[in-house]
Protein backbone atom coordinates (compact mmCIF):
# COMPACT_ATOMS: atom_id res chain seq x y z
CA UNK A 1 0.00 0.00 0.00
CA UNK A 2 1.54 3.53 -1.08
CA UNK A 3 2.61 5.94 1.72
CA UNK A 4 0.25 8.44 2.26
CA UNK A 5 2.49 11.44 2.23
CA UNK A 6 0.03 13.84 2.62
CA UNK A 7 -2.10 12.49 5.49
CA UNK A 8 -2.23 14.92 8.53
CA UNK A 9 -4.07 14.04 11.72
CA UNK A 10 -7.68 15.50 12.84
CA UNK A 11 -7.01 18.27 15.11
CA UNK A 12 -10.25 18.72 15.97
CA UNK A 13 -11.06 14.74 16.95
CA UNK A 14 -8.00 15.02 18.82
CA UNK A 15 -8.55 18.12 20.38
CA UNK A 16 -11.72 16.51 21.53
CA UNK A 17 -10.29 13.63 22.94
CA UNK A 18 -7.78 15.77 25.19
CA UNK A 19 -11.23 18.23 26.41
CA UNK A 20 -12.83 14.80 27.40
CA UNK A 21 -9.53 13.53 29.47
CA UNK A 22 -9.55 16.41 31.11
CA UNK A 23 -12.41 16.12 32.60
CA UNK A 24 -11.29 13.19 34.73
CA UNK A 25 -9.58 13.89 38.22
CA UNK A 26 -9.69 17.48 38.57
CA UNK A 27 -7.50 19.58 39.87
CA UNK A 28 -7.10 22.93 40.87
CA UNK A 29 -9.08 25.25 37.99
CA UNK A 30 -7.83 24.27 34.57
CA UNK A 31 -5.70 21.31 35.98
CA UNK A 32 -5.60 17.75 36.75
CA UNK A 33 -4.58 15.93 40.10
CA UNK A 34 -4.83 12.23 38.38
CA UNK A 35 -3.20 10.29 40.51
CA UNK A 36 -0.98 6.59 39.53
CA UNK A 37 -3.91 3.90 39.87
CA UNK A 38 -6.41 6.17 42.23
CA UNK A 39 -10.30 5.82 41.14
CA UNK A 40 -9.70 8.75 38.37
CA UNK A 41 -6.61 6.74 36.55
CA UNK A 42 -9.56 4.20 36.47
CA UNK A 43 -11.67 6.01 34.92
CA UNK A 44 -9.27 7.76 32.02
CA UNK A 45 -7.95 4.21 31.41
CA UNK A 46 -11.41 2.62 31.10
CA UNK A 47 -11.97 5.77 28.63
CA UNK A 48 -8.81 5.50 26.67
CA UNK A 49 -9.45 1.48 26.69
CA UNK A 50 -12.57 2.17 25.03
CA UNK A 51 -11.58 5.01 22.35
CA UNK A 52 -9.04 1.91 21.68
CA UNK A 53 -11.71 -0.94 21.07
CA UNK A 54 -13.54 1.70 18.80
CA UNK A 55 -10.71 1.63 17.21
CA UNK A 56 -10.15 -1.69 16.74
CA UNK A 57 -7.27 -2.41 18.64
CA UNK A 58 -6.58 -5.03 21.04
CA UNK A 59 -5.92 -4.75 24.37
CA UNK A 60 -3.59 -6.21 26.79
CA UNK A 61 -2.65 -5.33 30.48
CA UNK A 62 0.95 -5.92 32.43
CA UNK A 63 1.38 -7.23 35.75
CA UNK A 64 2.41 -3.39 36.50
CA UNK A 65 -0.77 -2.06 34.76
CA UNK A 66 0.99 -0.82 31.21
CA UNK A 67 -1.52 -0.70 28.79
CA UNK A 68 -0.57 -2.15 25.12
CA UNK A 69 -3.11 -1.26 22.66
CA UNK A 70 -2.71 -3.06 19.23
CA UNK A 71 -3.59 -2.29 15.60
CA UNK A 72 -2.54 -5.19 13.54
CA UNK A 73 -0.29 -4.71 10.47
CA UNK A 74 0.03 -6.67 6.81
CA UNK A 75 2.67 -8.64 8.61
CA UNK A 76 1.53 -9.26 12.30
CA UNK A 77 4.89 -11.17 13.23
CA UNK A 78 7.11 -8.30 12.73
CA UNK A 79 7.45 -5.87 16.24
CA UNK A 80 5.62 -3.29 16.29
CA UNK A 81 5.78 0.44 16.07
CA UNK A 82 4.77 1.44 19.69
CA UNK A 83 3.77 5.51 20.64
CA UNK A 84 2.84 6.35 23.84
CA UNK A 85 3.44 7.86 27.51
CA UNK A 86 1.28 8.29 30.16
CA UNK A 87 -2.22 9.01 31.74
CA UNK A 88 -1.45 10.02 35.48
CA UNK A 89 -0.64 13.81 35.99
CA UNK A 90 1.23 15.49 39.21
CA UNK A 91 -0.69 16.21 41.62
CA UNK A 92 -1.32 19.76 40.71
CA UNK A 93 -1.09 19.00 37.13
CA UNK A 94 -1.83 20.25 33.52
CA UNK A 95 -4.43 18.31 30.39
CA UNK A 96 -1.24 17.80 28.52
CA UNK A 97 2.15 16.65 30.63
CA UNK A 98 1.80 12.66 29.31
CA UNK A 99 -1.78 12.64 28.45
CA UNK A 100 -0.70 14.20 24.84
CA UNK A 101 1.18 11.49 24.17
CA UNK A 102 -0.98 8.61 24.59
CA UNK A 103 -3.74 9.96 22.72
CA UNK A 104 -1.50 11.22 20.00
CA UNK A 105 -0.58 7.12 19.37
CA UNK A 106 -4.44 6.89 19.53
CA UNK A 107 -4.85 9.65 16.74
CA UNK A 108 -2.09 8.44 14.36
CA UNK A 109 -4.07 4.80 14.38
CA UNK A 110 -7.31 6.71 14.05
CA UNK A 111 -6.06 9.11 11.18
CA UNK A 112 -4.80 5.84 9.73
CA UNK A 113 -8.28 4.16 10.50
CA UNK A 114 -9.90 7.03 8.15
CA UNK A 115 -7.44 6.36 5.30
CA UNK A 116 -7.88 2.90 5.45
CA UNK A 117 -4.22 2.26 5.80
CA UNK A 118 -3.31 -0.50 7.50
CA UNK A 119 0.95 -0.55 7.93
CA UNK A 120 3.03 -3.86 7.25
CA UNK A 121 4.19 -3.49 10.74
CA UNK A 122 1.78 -3.15 13.13
CA UNK A 123 1.56 -0.29 15.54
CA UNK A 124 1.05 -0.53 19.89
CA UNK A 125 0.12 2.47 21.38
CA UNK A 126 1.23 2.72 25.21
CA UNK A 127 -0.26 3.76 29.03
CA UNK A 128 2.92 3.28 31.34
CA UNK A 129 1.72 3.36 34.71
CA UNK A 130 2.94 5.98 37.35
CA UNK A 131 5.37 7.93 34.74
CA UNK A 132 4.79 10.97 37.74
CA UNK A 133 6.17 9.04 40.81
CA UNK A 134 3.58 11.81 42.62
CA UNK A 135 1.68 9.20 44.44
CA UNK A 136 4.34 6.19 44.49
CA UNK A 137 8.15 6.17 44.30
CA UNK A 138 10.14 5.99 41.75
CA UNK A 139 8.70 7.62 38.99
CA UNK A 140 8.44 6.07 35.92
CA UNK A 141 7.89 2.49 37.28
CA UNK A 142 5.82 0.79 34.80
CA UNK A 143 8.38 1.41 32.00
CA UNK A 144 11.30 0.92 34.42
CA UNK A 145 9.31 -2.44 35.13
CA UNK A 146 9.02 -3.59 31.77
CA UNK A 147 12.20 -2.78 30.81
CA UNK A 148 14.01 -4.82 33.43
CA UNK A 149 15.19 -1.87 35.67
CA UNK A 150 13.26 -3.08 38.49
CA UNK A 151 11.76 -6.37 39.47
CA UNK A 152 7.53 -7.19 38.71
CA UNK A 153 7.71 -8.06 42.72
CA UNK A 154 9.61 -4.83 43.66
CA UNK A 155 7.47 -2.73 41.44
CA UNK A 156 4.13 -3.62 42.84
CA UNK A 157 4.77 -3.32 46.47
CA UNK A 158 5.78 0.77 46.15
CA UNK A 159 3.64 2.01 48.97
CA UNK A 160 1.85 5.70 48.44
CA UNK A 161 1.96 7.69 52.04
CA UNK A 162 -0.86 5.69 53.28
CA UNK A 163 0.78 2.34 53.10
CA UNK A 164 -0.85 0.78 49.96
CA UNK A 165 0.97 -0.56 47.32
CA UNK A 166 0.57 -0.26 43.57
CA UNK A 167 -0.09 -4.13 42.96
CA UNK A 168 -3.31 -4.22 45.77
CA UNK A 169 -4.54 -0.78 44.17
CA UNK A 170 -4.09 -2.30 40.28
CA UNK A 171 -6.20 -5.20 41.82
CA UNK A 172 -8.47 -2.75 43.10
CA UNK A 173 -9.39 -0.88 40.07
CA UNK A 174 -9.24 -3.75 37.57
CA UNK A 175 -5.81 -3.20 36.19
CA UNK A 176 -3.13 -5.73 37.45
CA UNK A 177 -2.52 -7.31 34.55
CA UNK A 178 -1.51 -11.40 33.46
CA UNK A 179 0.97 -10.26 30.50
CA UNK A 180 3.81 -11.84 31.52
CA UNK A 181 6.57 -8.86 33.00
CA UNK A 182 9.52 -9.52 30.24
CA UNK A 183 8.79 -7.45 27.48
CA UNK A 184 8.12 -7.96 24.13
CA UNK A 185 9.89 -6.63 21.38
CA UNK A 186 9.72 -3.03 20.21
CA UNK A 187 10.70 -1.98 15.96
CA UNK A 188 10.83 1.69 17.34
CA UNK A 189 9.18 3.50 20.22
CA UNK A 190 8.18 7.42 19.91
CA UNK A 191 7.47 9.53 22.50
CA UNK A 192 5.58 12.65 21.67
CA UNK A 193 5.35 14.93 25.00
CA UNK A 194 5.22 18.87 25.41
CA UNK A 195 8.55 20.26 26.46
CA UNK A 196 8.11 21.32 29.72
CA UNK A 197 10.17 24.22 29.33
CA UNK A 198 10.16 27.55 27.97
CA UNK A 199 12.97 27.31 24.82
CA UNK A 200 10.75 25.96 21.55
CA UNK A 201 7.88 28.63 22.55
CA UNK A 202 10.39 31.28 23.33
CA UNK A 203 12.14 30.66 20.12
CA UNK A 204 8.95 30.24 18.23
CA UNK A 205 9.56 26.70 17.40
CA UNK A 206 6.72 23.94 16.13
CA UNK A 207 8.76 20.79 16.86
CA UNK A 208 11.67 20.17 19.02
CA UNK A 209 13.89 17.31 17.98
CA UNK A 210 14.55 15.81 20.60
CA UNK A 211 18.57 14.30 20.58
CA UNK A 212 18.90 13.16 24.58
CA UNK A 213 18.68 13.97 28.08
CA UNK A 214 20.07 16.08 30.77
CA UNK A 215 21.99 13.45 32.27
CA UNK A 216 20.32 13.07 36.03
CA UNK A 217 21.05 11.43 39.29
CA UNK A 218 17.94 11.24 42.01
CA UNK A 219 18.80 10.22 45.70
CA UNK A 220 16.57 9.11 48.38
CA UNK A 221 18.17 9.28 51.57
CA UNK A 222 17.08 8.59 54.94
CA UNK A 223 18.16 10.31 58.41
CA UNK A 224 17.86 8.67 61.71
CA UNK A 225 18.54 10.91 65.18
CA UNK A 226 16.77 10.89 68.45
CA UNK A 227 13.20 12.29 69.80
CA UNK A 228 13.97 14.91 72.77
CA UNK A 229 12.55 18.11 74.42
CA UNK A 230 12.94 21.07 72.03
CA UNK A 231 13.28 23.45 75.24
CA UNK A 232 15.78 21.81 78.15
CA UNK A 233 17.46 19.29 75.97
CA UNK A 234 20.86 20.83 75.22
CA UNK A 235 22.03 21.84 71.80
CA UNK A 236 25.33 19.89 72.12
CA UNK A 237 22.92 16.59 72.44
CA UNK A 238 20.98 17.06 69.93
CA UNK A 239 20.15 14.63 66.72
CA UNK A 240 17.32 16.37 65.14
CA UNK A 241 16.37 14.15 62.40
CA UNK A 242 14.39 17.38 60.04
CA UNK A 243 17.20 19.22 60.47
CA UNK A 244 20.41 17.02 58.80
CA UNK A 245 17.33 16.71 56.22
CA UNK A 246 16.98 20.16 55.84
CA UNK A 247 20.46 20.72 55.47
CA UNK A 248 21.21 18.08 52.52
CA UNK A 249 18.38 19.82 50.84
CA UNK A 250 19.62 23.00 51.38
CA UNK A 251 23.21 21.41 50.51
CA UNK A 252 21.18 20.23 47.34
CA UNK A 253 19.77 23.73 46.37
CA UNK A 254 23.29 24.92 46.50
CA UNK A 255 24.37 22.92 44.13
CA UNK A 256 21.98 24.29 41.13
CA UNK A 257 23.01 27.45 42.26
CA UNK A 258 26.66 27.58 41.81
CA UNK A 259 26.08 25.46 38.41
CA UNK A 260 23.20 27.46 37.01
CA UNK A 261 25.22 29.54 34.61
CA UNK A 262 26.40 26.62 32.55
CA UNK A 263 22.42 25.19 32.40
CA UNK A 264 22.38 23.16 35.91
CA UNK A 265 19.50 22.73 37.74
CA UNK A 266 19.15 21.05 41.33
CA UNK A 267 16.06 20.38 43.33
CA UNK A 268 14.85 19.72 46.84
CA UNK A 269 12.40 17.67 45.94
CA UNK A 270 10.67 16.38 49.44
CA UNK A 271 11.21 15.90 53.47
CA UNK A 272 8.95 13.81 55.77
CA UNK A 273 9.68 13.60 59.08
CA UNK A 274 8.53 12.23 62.62
CA UNK A 275 7.17 13.14 64.34
CA UNK A 276 7.27 16.31 63.22
CA UNK A 277 5.77 18.36 65.37
CA UNK A 278 6.49 21.54 67.69
CA UNK A 279 7.68 20.78 71.24
CA UNK A 280 9.80 17.56 70.01
CA UNK A 281 12.50 16.83 68.07
CA UNK A 282 12.18 14.44 65.22
CA UNK A 283 14.02 11.11 64.80
CA UNK A 284 13.41 10.32 61.51
CA UNK A 285 13.24 11.76 58.18
CA UNK A 286 13.70 11.17 54.44
CA UNK A 287 14.63 13.99 51.73
CA UNK A 288 14.81 13.40 48.18
CA UNK A 289 17.25 15.75 45.96
CA UNK A 290 18.21 15.55 42.16
CA UNK A 291 20.36 17.50 40.05
CA UNK A 292 20.55 17.54 36.68
CA UNK A 293 22.96 19.47 33.53
CA UNK A 294 23.61 19.49 30.21
CA UNK A 295 27.10 18.18 30.69
CA UNK A 296 27.64 14.23 31.82
CA UNK A 297 30.52 15.18 33.31
CA UNK A 298 29.10 18.37 35.76
CA UNK A 299 26.09 16.33 35.88
CA UNK A 300 28.80 13.93 37.98
CA UNK A 301 30.55 16.40 40.00
CA UNK A 302 27.28 17.67 40.67
CA UNK A 303 25.97 13.81 41.84
CA UNK A 304 29.36 13.17 43.96
CA UNK A 305 29.01 16.52 46.21
CA UNK A 306 24.93 15.43 46.58
CA UNK A 307 26.23 11.88 47.87
CA UNK A 308 29.14 14.13 50.23
CA UNK A 309 26.16 16.56 51.68
CA UNK A 310 24.63 13.41 53.10
CA UNK A 311 27.57 12.91 55.30
CA UNK A 312 27.82 16.72 55.72
CA UNK A 313 24.38 16.95 56.62
CA UNK A 314 24.18 13.99 59.12
CA UNK A 315 27.80 15.02 60.53
CA UNK A 316 26.62 18.81 61.21
CA UNK A 317 23.53 17.06 63.30
CA UNK A 318 24.85 14.11 64.96
CA UNK A 319 22.71 12.31 63.00
CA UNK A 320 23.70 8.81 60.73
CA UNK A 321 22.23 8.62 56.89
CA UNK A 322 21.45 5.97 55.10
CA UNK A 323 21.15 6.40 51.26
CA UNK A 324 18.08 4.17 50.29
CA UNK A 325 17.91 4.65 46.42
CA UNK A 326 19.74 6.07 43.82
CA UNK A 327 18.12 6.93 40.11
CA UNK A 328 20.25 7.78 37.26
CA UNK A 329 18.49 8.94 33.75
CA UNK A 330 19.22 11.06 30.51
CA UNK A 331 22.38 10.93 28.30
CA UNK A 332 22.64 10.63 24.64
CA UNK A 333 20.73 7.50 24.97
CA UNK A 334 18.55 8.19 21.92
CA UNK A 335 18.66 6.66 18.43
CA UNK A 336 20.40 8.63 15.86
CA UNK A 337 19.09 6.93 13.35
CA UNK A 338 15.53 7.86 14.52
CA UNK A 339 16.53 11.52 15.77
CA UNK A 340 17.12 12.25 12.11
CA UNK A 341 13.96 10.67 11.08
CA UNK A 342 12.46 13.03 13.01
CA UNK A 343 13.85 16.07 12.19
CA UNK A 344 14.26 15.29 8.55
CA UNK A 345 10.55 14.61 8.87
CA UNK A 346 9.48 17.49 10.41
CA UNK A 347 11.35 19.97 8.03
CA UNK A 348 10.19 18.28 4.84
CA UNK A 349 6.67 19.00 6.31
CA UNK A 350 7.78 22.72 6.47
CA UNK A 351 7.41 23.29 10.77
CA UNK A 352 9.95 25.39 12.55
CA UNK A 353 12.20 22.54 14.03
CA UNK A 354 14.86 22.75 16.68
CA UNK A 355 16.93 20.14 18.39
CA UNK A 356 16.66 20.01 21.96
CA UNK A 357 17.65 18.34 24.92
CA UNK A 358 15.20 16.95 27.47
CA UNK A 359 15.60 18.28 31.40
CA UNK A 360 12.43 16.59 32.60
CA UNK A 361 12.78 12.26 32.85
CA UNK A 362 10.70 10.62 30.79
CA UNK A 363 9.52 6.93 29.90
CA UNK A 364 11.38 7.05 26.84
CA UNK A 365 14.52 7.22 28.96
CA UNK A 366 13.94 3.69 29.71
CA UNK A 367 12.24 1.96 26.96
CA UNK A 368 15.72 3.38 25.22
CA UNK A 369 17.11 0.36 27.03
CA UNK A 370 14.67 -1.72 25.15
CA UNK A 371 14.58 -0.56 21.99
CA UNK A 372 15.77 2.46 19.39
CA UNK A 373 13.60 5.07 21.17
CA UNK A 374 13.11 8.80 20.44
CA UNK A 375 10.98 11.76 21.56
CA UNK A 376 9.27 14.40 19.70
CA UNK A 377 8.20 17.84 21.68
CA UNK A 378 5.69 20.35 20.95
CA UNK A 379 6.19 23.56 22.44
CA UNK A 380 3.77 24.74 26.00
CA UNK A 381 2.95 28.27 26.86
CA UNK A 382 5.77 29.84 29.05
CA UNK A 383 7.77 26.26 29.57
CA UNK A 384 4.43 26.13 32.47
CA UNK A 385 3.75 22.54 33.48
CA UNK A 386 3.40 20.53 36.76
CA UNK A 387 1.22 23.42 37.07
CA UNK A 388 -2.81 23.74 36.43
CA UNK A 389 -2.04 26.51 34.60
CA UNK A 390 0.18 24.48 31.67
CA UNK A 391 -1.26 25.09 28.07
CA UNK A 392 -1.14 24.51 25.23
CA UNK A 393 -3.24 25.59 21.60
CA UNK A 394 -4.09 23.05 18.90
CA UNK A 395 -1.71 25.02 16.98
CA UNK A 396 1.06 24.55 19.27
CA UNK A 397 0.19 20.39 19.31
CA UNK A 398 -0.50 19.89 15.54
CA UNK A 399 3.04 20.19 13.87
CA UNK A 400 4.08 17.25 16.27
CA UNK A 401 1.38 15.41 16.07
CA UNK A 402 1.90 15.52 12.14
CA UNK A 403 5.20 14.51 12.83
CA UNK A 404 4.73 11.75 14.76
CA UNK A 405 1.73 10.34 12.12
CA UNK A 406 4.36 10.44 9.43
CA UNK A 407 7.62 9.21 11.10
CA UNK A 408 5.50 6.23 12.58
CA UNK A 409 4.25 6.04 9.06
CA UNK A 410 7.83 5.89 7.41
CA UNK A 411 8.92 3.29 9.96
CA UNK A 412 6.03 1.24 10.02
CA UNK A 413 5.75 0.42 6.18
CA UNK A 414 9.34 -0.20 5.11
ZN1 LIG B 1 5.24 13.51 31.40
Amino acid sequence: MPLPANARVDIERFWATIERSAEIGPGRPGGLSRLAVSDSDKEIRDEFVGWCRQAGLSIRVDGIGNIFARRAGTDDSLPPVVMGSHLDTQINGGRFDGIAGVLAGLEVCRTLDALGHRTRRPLEVVNWTNEEGARFSPPMVGSGCFTGAYTLDWAQGRRDDDGKSIGEELARIGYLGEMEASPHEFDAYFEFHIEQGPILDRDGMQVGVVTGGFPSTGMLVEFRGETAHTGPWPMERRKNALLAGARFLVAVDDLGWDHAGSGGKATAARLVAWPNKPGILSDWAQAVGDVRHPDPETSEVMAERMRRAVGEAAARTDCTAEVLDVWKWGGRIFAQELIDQVRMTSLALGYRTQDILSQAGHDAYFVARHAPTTMIFAPCKGGITHNNAELCTREDLEPGLNVLLQTVLARADR
